[in-house]
């Protein structure tokens, strides 16, 4: 058995739809850097997701690799109905009305799926349709109606998002119909979940309760995408496995101008708390429909891993677009030419060393001492490797949040520890029993075989070895290899 090294240390997420979803694109997408596959259950049928899962798991399998399959439910997305006619032309100055009534839309009556608009807005309120491109203002509350002005008009289609910054929805972040899709994702054997909507702890622990009752331990990814996200981050990252910047929604939630802002924020509080963060939304969307993307998605993309992302994520791109692999391709080239420099670029030390200072300000523990240290030995002594064992994994999150240039093989004999380890930059994890001593001994002859070291390189050990708890990681160890 020899390893290989995936081409980039960034995880890249790509969204499986009809683009993407016959083995023969899903096994050149994995050739060419996919880490993750994420299928999202608001569109397509629970037959075609089964299908989906089981085309993912038999092309990985053929390609003797893990790819895990991240689950995203929908959550409380609030729509559009069906309209009479499509598209429907809002104009600027009209005015609209909005009802939870189940009717067919006309240019002055337009249905929406949320029953109880009336509640979360008043007079003055701003409602922004399809992605943010239609904004109406609130004139008048009515029992089951909204009367608005249209402030910003445009062209609109049934089922386009609404959405209402800053307002309270009285629905749960994780809703009936999503414990039903849990259920039948959970009986599929998937243990990773994305939670749209989330606004507090609270809500990842409905998921990870419902999962639990069910006999089952979960992965909760929490998708920040709402005001009150961000504003409850602290309490949401404890609560959370890892979390995804949905830029589309939050886009519209919150001014788009603080979206840079906040994702750097949510990075470096995710780094700080080893939680896995994906960036995610349009990062190569131009991509849908061109063979290259523009200047600025590659910068984002690359300006993103230089904020501390582990993951980037593509959803139209590989769903629908013209072109998933050469996507696929792309966020690869983009990711490997900038981990190539990260270390020679000054914003990328900056932030490194204010991620370390901040680690020293508060109380600082052993795991995070071992992990600072193990982060200075491979740039100290140009170290390609850090062996761990781990047993829950987060010895390997606590030195992939520092970003080293080394790789992190991550060991543990726990596959779904290993499948989630995958959303972690520059962790490559391995299925291996580190019940005995002989565990990296064994790893070291693999990389010597695999042709990944040779003598004279040295490699660094961490693990828990004298706590013997979880997570405990208290030695670092220096190998030079004979
Ligand atoms: C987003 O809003 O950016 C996002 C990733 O969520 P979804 O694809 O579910 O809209």
């Amino acid at each position: 058995m020899k390893i290989q090294l995936p081409l980039q240390k960034t995880k890249i997420i790509c969204t499986i739809g009809p683009a993407s979803c016959s083995e023969a694109v899903l096994s050149d997408m994995m050739r060419r850097g996919m880490t993750i596959a994420r299928i999202n259950l608001s569109h397509g049928t629970l037959e075609e997701h089964r299908q989906t899962f089981a085309a993912v798991r038999s092309v990985a399998t053929k390609q003797g690799r893990r790819c895990p399959i991240l689950v995203d439910l929908p959550g409380p997305k609030m729509r559009i109905g069906k309209l009479e006619t499509e598209p429907l032309l809002l104009t600027k100055g009209t005015e609209v009305t909005l009802t939870t009534r189940d009717v067919l839309g006309t240019p002055t009556l337009i249905p929406v799926t949320y029953r109880r608009l009336p509640e979360s807005v008043s007079a003055g309120s701003v409602i922004y349709l399809n992605d943010g491109f239609i904004a109406l203002e609130v004139i008048e509350v009515l029992p089951d109606e909204v009367r608005c002005t249209v402030t910003m008009g445009g062209p609109l289609l049934s089922g386009k998002g609404l959405n209402l910054p800053g307002a309270k929805i009285f629905e749960n972040s994780v809703t009936d119909q999503d414990l039903k899709l849990m259920d039948f994702a959970l009986e599929e054997d998937i243990t990773i979940f994305s939670v749209s909507f989330v606004e507090t702890a609270e809500d990842i622990l409905r998921a990870r309760t419902f999962a639990r009752e069910k006999g089952r331990k979960i992965y909760v990814v929490a998708k920040i995408e709402r005001a009150a996200a961000v504003e409850n981050i602290d309490e949401i990252l404890e609560a959370a496995d890892a979390i995804m910047i949905a830029r589309g929604d939050l886009g519209v939630e919150i001014p788009i101008e603080e979206i840079p802002i906040v994702q750097k924020q949510l990075i470096r509080k995710a780094n700080l708390s080893c939680r896995p963060v994906i960036t995610a939304t349009q990062m190569l969307e131009s991509m849908i429909d061109n063979t290259r993307p523009t200047r600025a998605e590659a910068t984002d993309v690359a300006n993103a891993i230089l904020d501390g992302t582990d993951a980037v994520m593509m959803s139209e791109e590989t769903a629908i677009g013209q072109y998933p692999v050469e996507a696929v391709e792309m966020m690869s080239k983009i990711a490997v030419a900038l981990e190539r420099q990260r270390h020679m670029i000054r914003s990328s030390i900056f932030l490194q060393e204010q991620l370390k200072g901040e680690l020293i300000n508060r109380q600082i523990t052993v795991p995070d001492t071992v992990s600072l240290n193990v982060s200075e030995a491979v740039r100290a002594l140009g170290c390609p490797f850090v062996l761990t064992a781990t047993s829950g994994g987060m010895t390997a999150r606590r030195v992939s949040r520092l970003k080293p240039d080394g790789w992190i093989i991550a060991c543990s004999n726990d596959e779904r520890i290993c499948d989630f380890l995958r959303f972690s930059y520059g962790v490559f994890p391995m299925l291996m029993d580190t019940g005995t001593r002989e565990w990296y001994r064994r790893l070291i002859s693999l990389l010597k075989n695999s042709g990944l070291i040779r003598r004279g390189d040295r490699i660094i050990l961490t693990e828990g070895k004298f706590s013997g708890t979880t997570g405990g990681t208290d030695s670092l160890g220096i190998i030079t290899i004979s």
